[in-house]
């Protein structure tokens, strides 16, 4: 059978009419036949004597998302293709409507401004978010954009990333027309005339000075590692100066730099691996989709769970033992609605609907109807699994069983059930209605049907679900300790907090570990550390953090663990503190000495890849993007560096391989032992990327 053609062309009347047909979002596809499709197209209308219009549309949802990435990856010539196709729109005799629809974005708003009439059907939406990926546009949109719209609002566009709506793109002068389907063809050929606006192209756009001045001034505030947006600016300021060959030139060069880049590798990596996650083939299917939940515990979590469940529009049963407690959850959550009202992202009249969606109670008997029940209550073992039971006598049996746990074991949970395969983990991170990750836990005895229906719900609500075995920690937390605990002994060896937070926040972590832990709460990881001595004897922490709970210094929360908080959120160096670690250092008898900053770094990753190379051999993760994912999601990873195990690669196996074993005959060489995952792809020459499918 023959592919279906991706571009088709038909004839109506005056008009021909070039369709893109590439679902499932149109991309200007180079390998696929898309671009040579309407070049074609082009040319064909150019010739043919009848032909008075060449109108451009996508057929299915949008009018096109842009290029696809695969075709250049690593070949940035390649982008030519698409440069001659938006030349040949732009330099045609005949007059080239693009009829919009749907997205267009990238670089199918660049196709569309290099037509000659501009037409979209409201709802649309035009936007430039080349930026996300590390990348400009790269086919002529920081030259066309400010030369149409003007310098201001094409530096909005193109720096912010975020799409305009048609009726805005109206106003901005970005399209001709607001009108769809044969109204908007209909408006094209009776708009002939427009022919002309092409030699608009060959002068520079209109100077401002003030709007470059003021978007530098607040790149330079903000902390992005090699950021493309500095880039966007030097080609709008090129395309107020030069003329059009020369702007082109000047950015195809920018754009070929930013194509190789670290970042833009590391953000496309990001945004595949996101895309990617959720798609694990799990095997089984979700039954029915989740039509009742019930939440149990309305504390932080259970009320942030709620807030996010009917922020999707999901009805929702808070269940809490204590009329206080849940009288707190349910004004947690009015709360977190009221802060949306206050941002304009909500309406009076929704807020009530959404706080209407939950309905409080006391007994769990509430649960009986559920189709699916979180659990959300203390982190202990015998709470939950007594909750268990009664919950496995109250819900349906076809009903679902999930935990919130961080830490505790999913199948000594699930074993207090009669259906084991019907108990999953749901680990929610906190603040659970802004948080978008979610680790769906697999114990030993769920179902894929159950793992299924877990996932699909964790997509409904807008979040992303990343799979992981069932182990202490799962995999965030599994990775997180390992990071933490080099942290720690970094402190006791010679650094403070403020320098190990410095080092790490100035290599891309959104937050140092000190302040991390002072934000999520010290007590968190104290009882949690007196439970692993007992469980866990051969591994040795730091007792800096116990000290601190000692003092009753718990973070934020207490406006006072590593750093002081006077307005409850600035971190305020305490020398109290700095004090407090050299004495313990002094106690233990180590010898404080200079730390370097690359020393901070290189151990604090090293104990986070070396960690998830274990979770990978273990099983635990089923690809190394899953961690990625984890940790871009959930820790403040830097996005522009990939993730963990992506990083990894960049730095390569064999010096870290080499590091763990120098690291190794030094202090608490142990947490450096072999680690014979990454031992096995150093002997063949091979990367986590590869593992990654
Ligand atoms: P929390 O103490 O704020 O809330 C727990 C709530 O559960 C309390 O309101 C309590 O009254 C209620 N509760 C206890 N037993 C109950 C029962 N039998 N029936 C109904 N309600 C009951 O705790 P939290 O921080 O919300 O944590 C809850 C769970 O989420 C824990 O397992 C924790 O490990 C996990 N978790 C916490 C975080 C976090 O950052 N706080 C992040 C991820 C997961």
């Amino acid at each position: 059978m023959l592919a279906p053609t991706p571009v088709t062309i038909e004839k109506r009347g005056l008009v021909l009419l070039v369709t893109i047909a590439n679902p499932p979002v149109n991309a200007l596809s180079i390998g696929g036949g898309v671009v040579a499709g309407i070049i074609d197209a082009v040319n064909m209308g150019e010739g043919d004597p009848s032909v008075a219009v060449i109108a451009i549309r996508g057929s299915g949802r949008d009018f096109s998302c842009g290029a696809d990435i695969r075709d250049f990856e690593n070949a940035p010539e390649e982008v030519d293709r698409l440069r001659e196709l938006f030349s040949a729109i732009s330099a045609s005799r005949k007059p080239v409507a693009a009829i919009l629809h749907g997205n267009v974005l990238g670089g199918g708003l660049e196709l569309a401004l290099a037509a000659h009439v501009r037409v979209a059907a409201p709802g649309s939406l035009l936007g430039m978010p080349e930026v996300n990926l590390g990348l400009l546009p790269g086919g002529g949109g920081t030259q066309r954009l400010p030369r149409l719209i003007g310098v201001e609002p094409a530096l909005d566009m193109m720096i912010g990333g975020m799409p305009v709506p048609a009726e805005r793109a109206l106003e901005l002068g970005l399209i001709d027309a607001l009108l769809e389907n044969e109204e908007a063809l209909e408006w094209a050929v009776a708009r002939l005339d427009m022919r002309g606006k092409g030699d608009g192209e060959s002068r520079p756009a209109a100077a401002d000075e003030a709007a470059i001045k003021a978007w530098r001034a607040q790149i330079a505030r903000r902390r992005t590692l090699g950021s493309a947006r500095e880039d966007v600016i030097d080609c709008v300021e090129a395309a107020t100066t030069l003329d059009m060959e020369a702007g082109l030139a000047f950015e195809r060069e920018r754009f070929s730099r930013l194509l190789l880049s670290d970042a833009s590798r590391g953000l496309r990596h990001a945004f595949f691996a996101e895309r990617k996650v959720g798609r694990l083939p799990v095997g089984g299917q979700a039954l029915r989709p989740v039509a009742s939940l019930a939440v149990v515990g309305a504390g932080t979590m259970g009320s942030g769970i709620a807030a996010a469940l009917v922020a999707a529009g999901l009805s929702v049963t808070l269940v809490e033992a204590q009329d206080a407690a849940l009288a707190a959850g349910i004004s947690r959550i009015a709360a977190a609605i009221d802060r949306d009202v206050a941002k304009g992202r909500l309406t009076l009249d929704q807020a009530a609907a959404r706080k209407a969606l939950v309905t409080p109670a006391t007994g769990l008997d509430a649960c009986g109807t559920a189709d699916l029940v979180i659990e959300a209550v203390f982190e202990d073992l015998e709470v939950k699994r007594s909750l268990f039971a009664d919950l496995d006598r109250i819900a349906a049996p076809s009903a679902i069983l999930a935990t919130n746990t961080s830490t505790l074991d999913v199948d000594a949970i699930a074993q207090a059930t009669g259906r084991p395969d019907r108990v999953a983990g749901l680990h929610f991170f906190s603040p659970a209605n802004v948080m978008r990750l979610v680790e769906v836990v697999r114990g030993g005895a769920t179902s894929d049907e159950t793992l299924a229906a877990s996932l699909a719900l964790v997509r409904r609500i807008g979040k992303i679900g990343v799979i992981a075995g069932n182990c202490d920690g799962f995999i965030g937390n599994r990775i997180f300790e390992e990071y933490l605990r080099q942290a720690y002994w970094l402190l006791e060896e010679g650094a403070l907090p403020a320098q190990v937070d410095a080092a790490l926040e100035r290599w891309g972590m959104a937050m140092g570990p000190c302040r991390t832990m002072d934000l999520a709460g010290q007590d968190i990881g104290w009882s949690i550390r007196k439970r692993r001595a007992i469980t866990q004897p051969d591994r040795p922490y730091s007792k800096i953090p116990d000290l601190l709970c000692d003092m009753g210094r718990f973070g934020q929360k207490t406006g006072a663990g590593y750093y002081l908080y006077p307005d409850g959120r600035t971190a305020q160096v305490d020398p109290a503190i700095d004090a407090m670690i050299v004495k313990h250092s002094g106690e233990i008898g180590v010898a404080r000495r200079a730390i370097a900053d690359e020393e901070i770094i290189e151990r604090c990753l090293f104990a986070m890849i070396g960690e998830g190379a274990k979770i990978l051999a273990e099983g635990i993760a089923a690809r190394p993007l899953d961690i990625d994912v984890i940790y871009l999601n959930g820790y403040g990873f830097p996005a522009e560096r990939g993730g963990p195990m992506f990083h990894a690669d960049r730095i390569g196996l064999a010096h870290i391989m080499s590091g763990m074993a120098r690291m190794k005959g030094e202090r608490e060489g142990w947490a450096w032992a072999d680690n014979p995952f990454i031992q096995t792809l150093v002997a063949r020459g091979d990367t986590f990327s590869a593992l990654n499918g």
